[in-house]
């Protein structure tokens, strides 16, 4: 099965995009034909400067590979590199209902949170469908919050191949309910856009700093809690087997055990999961010339599935 998913570059990758999608991308490779790339011309609708989106999109291939993505093992790309996709942007967008872009929650969320009302943040969710389309993609993990941009892609899909024949695979969500939705310090979804996010190779007093500032109610450290409304022990709960779940669940409800403790468990959780990679992804990030090598390797192989794609594309269109 072909299972595809990218990332935005528009920051530093975080919990959230590691549980929702980073940890099942690298599992997948395993038994997939898997198509993992880092998504910059997306991250270009919030990162308006080249230095820094640059610095990101290498940084997020370090991740991956530190994190055990395996690059002989599946096509892993850049997006920019292969910029067909930005053909078939053109294709679908004359396909694409003005009213499926304007229900969009995730635009609205974004204006809200202070990025410009541009264009290409409107059509995000067509060069998402492109992105899909493009690799005939049969299945997509994603957190919940990517959702209606898959529905979207879905719709685009049919209404491309009812009016010029079967042409695109229609791609199905992969959305794992106890991963879809990942809060960040403030509760909210965590998201670069946000400002609310525990990144996974943070320096290790960062990563101290924002655990600390986690929100919680204000309960004593001898009255009992409620496991399901403390944001700390959802985080928790990602890290841990299902035995020191229940612990840490009953420690909760007993009293007796302060939030500044379960935070200290959370905080040591973290650091023992990503601090013993943290070397290999310095290490990683400062050889350029690897980090070009297996950008190159993968737009190669992502060319060679894209082409395929276009040129049917083109002919079913009338432009070639
Ligand atoms: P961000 O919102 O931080 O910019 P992206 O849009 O780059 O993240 O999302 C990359 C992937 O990570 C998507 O599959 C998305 O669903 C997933 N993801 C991002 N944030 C979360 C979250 N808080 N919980 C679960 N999955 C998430």
């Amino acid at each position: 099965m072909r299972i595809l998913s990218g990332i935005q570059p528009s920051g530093r990758l975080h919990l959230g995009n590691y549980f929702g999608m980073m940890k099942r991308m690298i599992h997948y490779q395993n038994n997939h034909d898997l198509f993992c790339f880092i998504v910059n011309l997306h991250a270009l609708t919030s990162v308006f400067d080249g230095k820094t989106l640059k610095e990101n999109t290498q940084g997020a291939v370090a991740d991956f590979l530190a994190l055990g993505l395996d690059p002989t093992r599946c096509t892993f790309w850049v997006q920019s590199d292969v910029p067909i996709v930005t053909e078939l942007l053109w294709y679908l967008s004359n396909h694409t209902p003005l009213g499926l872009l304007e229900r969009c929650t995730s635009y609205k969320d974004k204006v809200d949170k202070g990025l410009s009302a541009s264009h290409g943040l409107f059509s995000y969710p067509v060069l998402m469908a492109a992105d899909m389309l493009l690799f005939q993609a049969e299945r997509i993990p994603v957190g919940k919050d990517q959702k209606q941009h898959l529905e979207i892609a879905r719709d685009i899909a049919f209404k491309f191949n009812h009016v010029y024949g079967e042409t695109f695979v229609i791609p199905a969500p992969d959305i794992e309910n106890d991963l879809a939705l990942i809060p960040g310090l403030d509760g909210q979804k965590m998201s670069k856009s946000y400002g609310n996010t525990i990144d996974i190779f943070a320096p290790e007093k960062e990563i101290h700093k924002k655990v600390m500032s986690i929100k919680t109610d204000s309960k004593g450290v001898n009255e009992p809690k409620d496991p399901d409304t403390c944001l700390l022990y959802q985080l928790y709960k990602l890290f841990v087997s299902e035995e020191k779940c229940a612990l840490m669940a009953d420690k909760l409800k007993s009293g007796g055990y302060g939030y500044g403790d379960v935070k200290k468990d959370l905080a040591n959780e973290i650091m023992g999961t990503f601090s013993p990679l943290r070397e290999k992804r310095e290490k990683i990030f400062a050889d350029k010339k690897y980090l070009l090598e297996v950008m190159h390797l993968g737009a190669k192989k992502a060319q060679t599935t894209a082409l395929k794609t276009i040129e049917t594309v083109r002919q079913k269109v009338g432009v070639i």
